[in-house]
């Protein structure tokens, strides 16, 4: 099996809504997030993706969020803006724009969302 991953980043605000600590107060991050894609079957050119193609495709999920105030962002309407949610939010985007290529050769692995250099959340469907 072959795996490959694209880094997208982007900046936004949020708060922690019922969190006891300063989260709960408006502040912002520069979210780095890792989107990861497994397949066992390589294409003509020895690909399982373009990495082209897997970041355009990771931007059109993120860019929506971008200079947002995510606590405001329909996504996060019932949920926290946290990690963990936005780990899914992202996952389940990506996940909808492989589907919509009509190729089963590659699908979504995870999707890890850094909120700083050292702190982070990753989702798995
Ligand atoms: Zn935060």
């Amino acid at each position: 099996m072959f795996e490959l991953a694209v880094e997208v980043s982007f900046s936004a605000a949020h708060c922690i809504k019922g969190h006891p600590g300063r989260c709960a107060e408006l502040h912002g991050h520069n979210y780095r997030v890792i989107v990861t894609v497994a397949g066992d079957e390589l294409d003509e050119q020895g690909m399982i993706i373009d990495f082209g193609t897997l970041k355009e495709m990771c931007r059109l999920v993120i860019d929506p969020l971008d200079h947002t105030f995510l606590n405001e962002a329909p996504a996060f309407a019932e949920a926290n803006p946290t990690a963990e949610n936005l780990a899914r939010h992202i996952y389940r985007g990506v996940e909808g724009k492989l589907a919509g290529t009509g190729g089963r050769r590659v699908r979504i692995d995870s999707v890890a969302v850094y909120e700083s250099d050292r702190s982070f959340a990753t989702y798995r469907g």
